[in-house]
Parts: C-alpha cells; structure tokens; sequence
C-alpha cells in the first residue's frame, strides 16, 4: 500500500484488528523505507453511515477522516498508542451500531460520542478535538458540552 508521506509501496502490517460487526478490518502500517505509520481500511461494500448535520447535508462517514482528526489532536499528548487504537475501535464500533438500521448519524451525536471517548482518555486532547469539530458551532455550545461531560462524572444525570 502506497505510503501517505514517501509514495514507497513497501509497508509491513503492525497490526489487524475486525470491528465487533465484522464489516471492517483496520491495520496499522509501517512504511519500509521511511517508518511512517499509517492506517488502511478493508471494508464489506454496503450502503455508508452517513453524518447528517445541523442544516440537514449529508456527508458519508469516514473513519480515516475521523481519525486524522483526533490524531491531530492527541498529538504530543503522554497517550499510548495502544489506547489510541482501542478508541479509535470502540468509536468505529459505536458509529457502526448506531447507524446500523437507519445507517445514519447526527454530528451532534458523533461529536458527542468522540468528545466522551476522548475525554476519557486525555481532557486536553479533548478540547483541542472540540474546539475544531465542526459539529460545536458557537462557543458558547462548546463550554456547554465540557461542562456536561464534567458532570456527567458525578452522575448527577444529564442535563439534555
Ligand atoms: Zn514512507
């Protein structure tokens, strides 16, 4: 597979993982000749989860894009690599599930799902990934949806 930074086709597979529904196999790859990693995706054609948003557009899900998202995000963060991939797979997993029958997603709930998952794992990250998704529109929403998640730790229940 062709290296994202050095166009070299020479990889080695680090690692296969299947998600839980068995629609799709993730593998982390190193590049022969200049050690980049990167990710590919093997999928079963079938009809796309797609993202709805606010305004009512559509725009297919991707996993990678997604991904390139909260890499960016953790980056330099003291996260490892092995707990970047379990989230990386519990989200997958999540969006497959719910998107299962109408094989739609709200962003909201996406943005919500990744922010939860991701807060889990490192706060900082987490707000670097929130002030750039999209799915915040104003500020304002964006305090609203840290404060949720803040409480939501002494389960006093949620607010929406
Ligand atoms: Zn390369």
């Amino acid at each position: 597979m062709r290296c994202p930074l050095c166009n070299s086709l020479e990889d080695k597979v680090l690692e296969s993982r299947q998600n839980s529904a068995g629609t799709s196999i993730r593998r982390r790859r190193e590049c022969l000749s200049c050690s980049y990693r990167f990710t590919s995706y093997e999928r079963v054609e079938e009809k796309p989860v797609m993202i709805v948003k606010k305004d009512g557009r559509r725009e297919q899900f991707r996993m990678e894009k997604l991904e390139r998202g909260i890499l960016r995000a953790l980056e330099k963060r003291p996260v490892s690599q092995t707990t970047v991939e379990d989230m990386l797979h519990r989200i997958e997993d999540t969006v497959e599930m719910q998107g299962r029958f109408t094989r739609e997603i709200p962003s909201k709930e996406l943005g919500d799902l990744v922010l939860q998952e991701m807060y889990r794992v490192d706060k900082v990250a987490a707000i670097r990934f929130a002030s750039v998704y999209k799915a915040f529109e104003t500020e304002d929403e964006f305090i609203q949806e840290i404060e949720s998640l803040t409480l939501a730790k002494d389960s006093s229940g949620t607010s929406r």
